[in-house]
């Protein structure tokens, strides 16, 4: 999977993508991350790639040009994806766009920064807005770095034996049951004895019910979408 994020501050990047189950998954060369210098594209000695807002106001808006430049110089692989403008008036990023994302060759960033891109960027360069959540960030890096490891962490191998993904948050509509570890009990809280017993059926009987309790109790929301098996809807009405 290879993805190319256009920014004015490639450096961001550096030290985040050499770290942890994203850096080993670039070193095993499972994931590829290109970083283009948007002010590279841009013309003249001073290499402006912003201006100030037609009709007045505050800030700077960047401009078309250079970011249309930097995507004419991408190389489109074969299968490649979407080419996604961050924006916190795009569509909200979720694990299923992770999952579809996932299935892609290729997919371009293109990172805002000031007031935000030039109007047309958006009918003429992208094919998708996505935002990562309801506040304003200064930048669309960040964003990309959240892109990039929701998705990459769904690409078969890169979490490899370390552990599945299968049962995470949202994976089957629902959050993910609490997790415990030693020591047996901290601060006079015990392990739920049910972890202890060895008995593999009730440890998966356990884990629904509470995957299921913490989805009612703090995404409600959820629930209403998940498709629940005939045992979920049994423990839900249990839970009542
Ligand atoms: N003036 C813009 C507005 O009110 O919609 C906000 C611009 S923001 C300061 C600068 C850049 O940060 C945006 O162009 C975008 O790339 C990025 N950004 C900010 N918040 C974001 C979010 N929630 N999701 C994705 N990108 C975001």
């Amino acid at each position: 999977m290879k993805f190319d994020v256009l920014t004015l501050f490639p450096d961001m990047f550096t030290s985040y993508l050499r770290e942890g189950i994203l850096g080993r998954a670039i070193e095993r060369g499972l994931v590829d991350v290109a970083l283009l210098n948007i002010r590279d594209f841009s013309r003249g000695v001073h290499r402006v790639v912003d201006d100030r807002p037609y009709g007045g106001g505050e800030g700077m808006v960047m401009k078309a040009g250079p970011i249309f430049r930097a995507l004419q110089s991408v190389e489109r692989v074969e299968g490649y994806g979407p080419v996604v403008l961050f924006s916190p008036q795009g569509e909200p990023f979720t694990q299923d766009m992770a999952w579809d994302m996932a299935e892609c060759r290729q997919i371009i960033f293109v990172c805002g920064r000031y007031e935000g891109v030039d109007e047309r960027v958006r009918s003429t360069c992208v094919n998708m807005e996505l935002s990562i959540g309801d506040y304003v960030l200064n930048g669309g890096e960040l964003a990309a770095m959240v892109v990039i490891e929701a998705v990459s962490r769904l690409i078969p191998d890169v979490l490899g034996g370390e552990r599945s993904n299968l049962e995470d948050s949202f994976e089957n509509g629902l959050l993910e049951y609490p997790h415990y570890t030693r020591p047996r009990v901290f601060k006079d809280l015990e392990v739920p004895p049910v972890l202890l017993s060895g008995d593999h059926e009730k440890i998966r009987l356990w884990r629904k019910k509470q995957s299921l309790k913490r989805t009612r109790e703090r995404r409600a929301d959820l629930l209403q979408k998940a498709e629940l098996s005939l045992e979920d809807k049994a423990i839900l009405e249990e839970l009542t």
